[in-house]
Protein backbone atom coordinates (compact mmCIF):
# COMPACT_ATOMS: atom_id res chain seq x y z
CA UNK A 1 0.00 0.00 0.00
CA UNK A 2 1.82 3.27 -0.67
CA UNK A 3 1.98 5.91 2.00
CA UNK A 4 0.30 8.92 1.67
CA UNK A 5 2.73 12.33 2.73
CA UNK A 6 2.24 14.36 4.95
CA UNK A 7 1.03 17.76 4.36
CA UNK A 8 4.35 19.24 5.42
CA UNK A 9 6.49 16.56 3.42
CA UNK A 10 4.16 17.50 0.37
CA UNK A 11 4.61 21.70 0.54
CA UNK A 12 8.51 21.05 1.23
CA UNK A 13 9.12 18.59 -1.55
CA UNK A 14 10.94 16.33 1.44
CA UNK A 15 10.04 12.48 1.41
CA UNK A 16 10.53 10.15 4.59
CA UNK A 17 10.64 7.24 2.68
CA UNK A 18 13.74 6.10 0.90
CA UNK A 19 14.66 6.86 -1.92
CA UNK A 20 16.43 4.13 -3.10
CA UNK A 21 20.21 3.28 -3.59
CA UNK A 22 21.64 6.61 -4.41
CA UNK A 23 23.48 7.13 -8.06
CA UNK A 24 26.78 9.50 -8.37
CA UNK A 25 27.95 10.65 -11.90
CA UNK A 26 31.41 10.17 -12.03
CA UNK A 27 33.84 12.82 -10.23
CA UNK A 28 37.45 13.11 -10.34
CA UNK A 29 39.67 10.28 -11.56
CA UNK A 30 42.76 9.47 -10.29
CA UNK A 31 45.18 8.08 -13.04
CA UNK A 32 48.27 8.14 -11.19
CA UNK A 33 48.32 6.66 -7.54
CA UNK A 34 50.52 8.69 -5.03
CA UNK A 35 50.29 12.22 -6.97
CA UNK A 36 48.64 14.14 -3.95
CA UNK A 37 51.86 15.76 -3.55
CA UNK A 38 51.56 16.97 -7.55
CA UNK A 39 48.14 18.91 -6.29
CA UNK A 40 48.87 22.63 -4.26
CA UNK A 41 45.60 22.80 -2.57
CA UNK A 42 47.34 26.19 -0.69
CA UNK A 43 46.17 28.93 -3.50
CA UNK A 44 42.43 28.89 -2.85
CA UNK A 45 42.48 29.31 0.79
CA UNK A 46 40.51 31.97 2.76
CA UNK A 47 42.52 32.31 6.12
CA UNK A 48 46.08 32.01 6.15
CA UNK A 49 46.75 30.52 9.69
CA UNK A 50 50.34 31.46 11.24
CA UNK A 51 52.49 29.96 14.19
CA UNK A 52 54.09 32.09 16.60
CA UNK A 53 57.24 30.46 17.23
CA UNK A 54 58.62 31.36 20.70
CA UNK A 55 54.60 30.44 21.88
CA UNK A 56 55.07 26.83 20.34
CA UNK A 57 55.88 23.99 22.69
CA UNK A 58 56.32 21.49 20.10
CA UNK A 59 53.05 19.19 20.95
CA UNK A 60 52.46 18.37 17.84
CA UNK A 61 48.19 18.59 18.02
CA UNK A 62 48.15 21.16 15.30
CA UNK A 63 50.75 18.19 13.14
CA UNK A 64 48.36 15.26 14.15
CA UNK A 65 45.36 16.93 13.65
CA UNK A 66 45.76 18.51 10.46
CA UNK A 67 43.59 17.15 7.37
CA UNK A 68 45.94 18.17 4.20
CA UNK A 69 49.13 16.99 6.64
CA UNK A 70 49.82 20.83 5.62
CA UNK A 71 52.12 20.91 8.95
CA UNK A 72 55.85 20.12 8.94
CA UNK A 73 58.73 20.08 10.98
CA UNK A 74 61.41 22.54 11.18
CA UNK A 75 64.97 21.52 11.36
CA UNK A 76 64.68 22.38 15.19
CA UNK A 77 61.52 20.90 15.83
CA UNK A 78 59.39 23.95 15.50
CA UNK A 79 56.09 22.86 13.26
CA UNK A 80 55.47 25.03 10.39
CA UNK A 81 52.52 25.30 7.84
CA UNK A 82 53.56 24.67 4.16
CA UNK A 83 51.25 27.22 2.49
CA UNK A 84 51.39 24.95 -0.86
CA UNK A 85 48.92 22.10 1.27
CA UNK A 86 47.58 24.74 3.94
CA UNK A 87 43.63 24.99 3.06
CA UNK A 88 42.69 27.38 5.89
CA UNK A 89 40.49 25.11 7.52
CA UNK A 90 42.05 26.65 11.15
CA UNK A 91 41.50 23.58 12.65
CA UNK A 92 45.43 23.70 13.91
CA UNK A 93 44.55 26.94 14.95
CA UNK A 94 41.38 25.62 17.15
CA UNK A 95 43.07 22.83 18.58
CA UNK A 96 46.67 24.61 19.71
CA UNK A 97 46.67 24.25 23.56
CA UNK A 98 49.00 27.51 24.02
CA UNK A 99 47.17 29.91 21.22
CA UNK A 100 50.77 29.87 19.57
CA UNK A 101 48.31 29.74 15.93
CA UNK A 102 46.68 32.93 14.56
CA UNK A 103 45.38 33.79 11.63
CA UNK A 104 43.99 36.32 8.92
CA UNK A 105 42.56 36.26 5.85
CA UNK A 106 44.72 35.39 3.12
CA UNK A 107 46.59 38.45 0.75
CA UNK A 108 46.60 37.19 -2.84
S1 LIG B 1 49.48 22.78 18.47
FE1 LIG B 1 50.42 24.76 18.94
S2 LIG B 1 51.93 24.33 20.52
FE2 LIG B 1 51.38 22.37 19.59
S3 LIG B 1 52.92 22.08 17.97
FE3 LIG B 1 51.17 23.09 17.04
S4 LIG B 1 51.65 25.27 17.15
FE4 LIG B 1 53.01 24.24 18.58
S1 LIG C 1 44.54 25.63 8.49
FE1 LIG C 1 43.84 23.51 8.20
S2 LIG C 1 44.95 22.82 6.39
FE2 LIG C 1 46.02 24.64 7.12
S3 LIG C 1 47.61 23.89 8.44
FE3 LIG C 1 45.85 24.33 9.76
S4 LIG C 1 44.74 22.40 9.92
FE4 LIG C 1 46.16 22.23 8.18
Amino acid sequence: MKKQKTKEQAQSGISKTCPGPMVFSKGAVISEPGSTMKYKTGNWRTYKPVIERAKCIKCGICWANCPDAAIKKDSDGTFIVDYDYCKGCLICDKLCPVKAISHGVEQK
